[in-house]
């Protein structure tokens, strides 16, 4: 089945066509047919989407007698013919949204969304901790509890604490009490409702936080082994929905009845081996089962192994329990937070990658400056919590976003450029434990947004240095310079001059013209991407003699090899000598 089908009428839906083809190799079929209406048809029923460059009322006209249900029907994108707008048609929550958005990156239309979440920018609920792992209950309730959200009703969030979830808005809460609630949110790996039946509308979310672990002796069947996990569950009040691996020893990978046993009810088949299980402390050790297999116990400390991998702890909620031939017990986990580290690019919207912007959407918590909070307030849905402070303040927000993700957020910490380019990254991680799960985003860094503005001054080997000494000293500063100009490589200077610090470049560049012709190129550039963006080019000569005077530390240098040449008005470095025979 293609995945992408890409219907066109015209010539300029055709050459559209060709562009989202060209843009994604290997994923787009363009569909054809003496009519276009049969293209539409086949292409809806044959491929896993489809992008139609039709009016909206044909496209309605042609699919509509098709329809059957949002969950199997291929999500729809229709696109002007002058490529003004991107329409999510059908399927907005099952692809059609992210599709408008994808198909407008490359034809540079606007993506019309209509799905009523998305426009709020509320997370919508039927995709709630989906990248989690969570399962929902019954799709019944979600219509009615998600209007609730988006109409401001108070909701009661229920189990949701520790879970690295996206914000939800300000009406949804954990402490609103049960008898003032219009409608409920329930995380829940427990099969019963301890509530009992409600009165509002409940919908529930299996999170995948339990693990089956099983021993058994050789020729075990999968009903033996089937129906004492299914009894355990059961009695234990725990539902099979938030299961997420059944584990065992090494020595079981093959037996037969409990990979048949997992199989049938959809779980992975986790094994370890039997010195690791060995150091895990259990209830309910055995020597009996020590002197067989190697380690006192199997089913316990298994499923606590394999849970506690997966998150930052667990604890067993069902000790072992027997049948003639197998053992069983479950281990629930304690969720890991989870800290996305985002480089949002130089500054313009369409240079932050897609994913950043996606990784926002799925915080809960945003640190950062303050002027990059600003700068993305609205990519945040409702709800966030937004924890901005000043410049000088990296630690605090370092220490504060890895505390916030300890507790079980999902954190964002945000930086411009690249986040691990002379940013928050490397304070974050240093607090950092296996604790949380950690995330990078990466985003264009000034060195690379300046380059593009020039030419292609990064062509060859190219070092950056920030020459602050806020934080190092200037003799290991001066040490780096000296190498990259003995080296001959072409130089990024970050943070190259304050007011305060106002020798350091010229030294710098000093250092480097000993080594290089006075007429290499240097170019510097001041807001890259962004309001108030300066180009310059020029050469060393001409900095030395009080061109730095126009650097500071909005601006980054970068200083050419001895190869660089400008050409055209362009900072090129070639790619090397014997490049062009090489091919
Ligand atoms: N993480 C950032 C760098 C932070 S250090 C990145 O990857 O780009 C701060 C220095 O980066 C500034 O002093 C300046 O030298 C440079 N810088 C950051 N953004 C810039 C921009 N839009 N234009 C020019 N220089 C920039």
């Amino acid at each position: 089945m293609s995945e992408i089908g890409v219907i066109a009428v015209t010539a300029a839906g055709r050459a559209a066509a060709e562009r989202l083809a060209a843009a994604w190799p290997g994923e787009v079929e363009v569909v054809t047919a003496q009519r276009p209406a049969d293209a539409l048809r086949s292409a809806f029923t044959r491929c896993r989407s489809v992008v139609a460059f039709l009016a909206v009322g044909a496209a309605v006209r042609v699919l509509a007698p098709l329809l059957a249900d949002k969950r199997s029907d291929p999500p729809v994108v229709c696109v002007d013919e002058s490529l003004r707008f991107a329409v999510a048609l059908l399927g907005g929550h099952h692809g059609a949204n992210e599709l408008a958005q994808r198909v407008s990156g490359v034809l540079g239309c606007a993506p019309v969304v209509t799905t009523a979440s998305d426009s709020a920018g509320v997370t919508p609920l039927d995709a709630y901790g989906a990248d989690l792992g969570f399962v929902l209950d019954d799709p019944g309730p979600l219509a009615r509890v998600g209007a609730a959200v988006l109409s401001g009703e108070p909701v009661r969030l229920e189990g949701a604490t520790g879970w690295p979830l996206p914000a939800l808005p300000g009406n949804v809460s954990a402490d609103l009490p049960e008898g003032e609630a219009a409608a409920v949110i329930r995380v829940s790996d427990r099969a019963d409702d301890p509530a009992g039946p409600r009165k509002t509308p409940v919908v529930t979310y299996r999170p995948p936080s339990l693990v089956v672990g099983v021993g058994s002796a050789r020729g075990v069947t999968a009903e033996e082994v089937g129906a004492l996990v299914d009894g355990a569950l059961a009695q234990a009040g725990l539902a099979p929905a938030s299961v997420r691996a059944l584990a065992t020893v090494d020595l079981k990978a093959d037996e037969e009845g409990i990979l048949a046993a997992a199989r049938e009810r959809g779980w992975e088949v986790v094994t370890h081996a039997a010195a690791d299980l060995a150091a895990v402390e259990v209830p309910n050790p055995s020597e009996v089962v020590r002197s067989e297999v190697g380690t006192p116990s199997v089913a316990e400390a298994a499923a606590l192994r394999t849970a506690a991998g997966a998150g930052r702890g667990a604890e067993l909620v069902v000790p072992k329990r027997k049948s003639a031939a197998a053992t069983v017990a479950v281990a629930r986990l304690v969720p890991r937070g989870r800290l996305a580290v985002i480089g949002l690019g130089p500054g313009a919207r369409d240079l932050t990658v897609p994913r950043a912007v996606a990784e926002l959407e799925r915080a809960s918590v945003v640190v950062g400056l303050d002027q990059y909070v600003d700068q993305v307030r609205d990519l945040v849905r409702p709800g966030t919590r937004v924890l901005a402070s000043g410049l000088g303040r990296e630690e605090e927000r370092a220490r504060r976003a890895v505390e916030e993700a300890r507790g079980g957020a999902a954190v964002a910490l945000i930086g411009s450029g690249d986040a691990g380019v002379y940013a928050m990254a490397s304070p974050a991680l240093d607090f950092a434990g296996a604790d949380i799960e950690v995330v990078g985003v990466p985003g264009v860094t000034a060195a690379v947004a300046a380059s593009n503005l020039l030419g292609a001054p990064l062509g060859h080997d190219h070092a950056y240095i920030s020459l602050s000494d806020l934080h190092t000293p200037w003799e290991a500063i001066e040490r780096r310079v000296r190498a990259a100009a003995e080296g001959d490589f072409t130089v990024g200077f970050y943070n190259p001059r304050s007011r305060k610090r106002d020798w350091q470049l010229l030294r710098a560049l000093e250092i480097l013209a000993e080594h290089r012709p006075a007429e290499t190129p240097v170019g510097h550039v001041r807001n890259a991407a962004r309001e108030g963006e300066r180009v310059t080019l020029s050469t060393l000569s001409d900095m030395l003699a009080g061109g730095v005077e126009e650097v500071d530390m909005f601006t980054v240098v970068l200083v050419g090899s001895s190869a660089s040449r400008i050409v055209a008005g362009r900072f090129v470095t070639p790619r090397g000598y014997r490049w062009k025979d090489v091919g």
